[in-house]
């Protein structure tokens, strides 16, 4: 990163947020623009949490019995007519090959931008009896959607996710596997992403295309503004009669199968950015940060230097367990490095000076509290234990942060005016009737959409639809979205 770019302030958040999110990403230097419009280039410092947040989510995949395979990118386009409301809901947003080889192709092939179809196909081949389910399969892959309005790792044409995809011999083991990886991405959230997200079931306007129901986990950002941050679909019986996904049960009786699909992408990155970013840049939560640690060596000669440095290297070897970043450029001064790594979102920083050598002391500086009220002096001996407690604590306080401001901004609205004054800046809880006619009046009139119908919902309670006034049932959130 050059000199120059991290000493421009950052435009402020309450200024304009969305051109400090740009910001962010680009100084930051974790993504940057492609060639082909929309499209985005991850660059290193951006891959390396996405790359821990691949840790973390296969880990639980993998302990939820999940195992990872690889299936092709170029899908036949007859496939995307088998299942109708997949075809309708995706057809906007496809890319076709028609050349091949500098051959006119006999079937035009889709760039997949989700893999129910060509997986779909293969199961049907793969799944004869009731012995052969479940099947839990997970890829790691990219997929194209030709999205109009892009914004980086937000709303990109490319871009990379995971998608599951599993087949049962029963319409309960399929609802449960559904729940089950909605809790696997909450659990990630809330425990390593430190994004506190509210899990519920969306509406028949806003579920995946094809789907009997999707389950979401939805964030709120810095603005306010809704972030979808992951999602589960029981898709029932709908592609397995559209593909043929058919087994033998055990009285030797042809069934469908039922399958459920489920995602999380890269956009998730700009839901880390959005919980936690200051007017200072990123602030990464330590269990997914690139780097957990950055130790800025300080002194003024080369006396000073040679003995900082000795210091330096036995802090090093005690922080092995850690991902630690030396900063020992010395074309650039210590407060040009505070400024940049801050930028960068480094949960801890560690400075040593020719004080601590004397003293046999380290000055940590915590990301998430800036100034002097995030500073404290540790001890050189025995620093593992010091530095790993303090990454707890960053951690903790992060997502009890973002917790409470999420909070503070989700508000009870009985009318429809108060709904259109609470949307203005947060969430409004309402009951609504169900109807697909009210949830679309209000997303025409101020532009918030139905989120979801949290799994947490008053017991015996009902209440009157914020729209038309007729009984309800549910109560759900409208915001503003991503
Ligand atoms: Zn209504």
């Amino acid at each position: 990163m050059g000199k120059k770019m991290a000493e421009e302030k950052l435009t402020p958040r309450n200024e304009n947020y969305s051109e400090w999110y740009n910001q962010v990403v680009l100084k930051a230097d974790l993504a940057d623009y492609a060639p082909v419009r929309g499209c985005m280039v991850v660059k290193p410092y951006g891959w390396a949490i996405w790359e821990n947040m691949q840790k973390e989510l296969d880990r639980r995949f993998k302990e939820t019995g999940h195992v990872n395979a690889a299936f092709p990118m170029l899908i036949p386009k007859s496939f995307f007519e088998k299942e109708k409301e997949h075809v309708e809901g995706f057809a906007p947003e496809l890319a076709v090959v028609t050349v091949g080889g500098g051959q006119v192709l006999d079937e035009p092939l889709v760039i997949r931008p989700t893999s129910e179809t060509v997986i779909g196909y293969m199961y049907s081949k793969w799944i004869k009896s009731y012995r052969d389910l479940p099947v839990l399969i997970n890829q790691w892959a990219n997929v194209v959607r030709w999205e109009m309005r892009t914004r980086l790792f937000l709303r990109t044409l490319e871009f990379y996710w995971q998608e599951g995809h599993t087949a049962h011999s029963s319409a309960e083991e399929a609802q449960e596997e559904t729940i089950r990886m909605l809790n696997v991405y909450a659990d990630f959230a809330i425990n390593e992403a430190a994004v506190p997200v509210i899990r519920g079931v969306k509406s028949e306007t806003e579920k995946f295309a094809g789907a009997v129901n999707t389950y979401s986990i939805e964030a709120m950002m810095g603005d306010t503004k809704a972030l979808q941050a992951g999602t589960s679909h029981n898709l029932g019986q709908n592609f397995a009669k559209a593909f043929d996904i058919k087994y033998l049960d055990q009285n030797n009786t042809q069934q469908y199968c039922w399958t459920t699909s489920w995602g999380l992408s890269t956009r998730f990155i700009g839901a880390i950015i959005m919980t936690h970013g200051d007017d200072n840049g990123l602030i990464l939560p330590p269990r997914l940060a690139p780097y957990q640690i950055v130790i800025v060596p300080i002194y003024k000669n080369d006396a000073e230097r040679s003995s900082v440095m000795e210091a330096v290297e036995k802090v090093q070897k005690q922080l092995i367990q850690f991902r630690v970043k030396l900063d020992d450029r010395t074309e650039v001064t210590p407060g040009f490095k505070f400024n940049e790594w801050e930028l960068r979102g480094v949960p801890l920083r560690l400075e040593i000076g020719p004080k601590d050598v004397e003293k046999g002391s380290v000055m940590a500086a915590r990301r998430d509290i800036p100034g002097k009220a995030g500073k404290s002096i540790l001890l050189q001996e025995n620093l593992a234990p010091q530095v790993q407690a303090m990454l707890d604590t960053i951690q903790a306080s992060m997502l009890q942060r973002a917790t409470d401001f999420r909070d503070a901004n989700i508000h009870n609205a009985n009318t429809y005016d108060e709904l259109k004054e609470i949307i203005q800046n947060g969430w409004a809880e309402s009951w609504w009737c169900g109807s697909a006619d009210c949830e679309a009046k209000i997303k025409e009139e101020t532009k918030a959409t139905t989120r979801c119908m949290p799994f947490d919902q008053p017991k015996t309670e009902k209440g009157k639809c914020v729209y038309c006034g007729a009984e309800a049932v549910k109560k759900i959130y409208f915001s503003k979205a991503y």
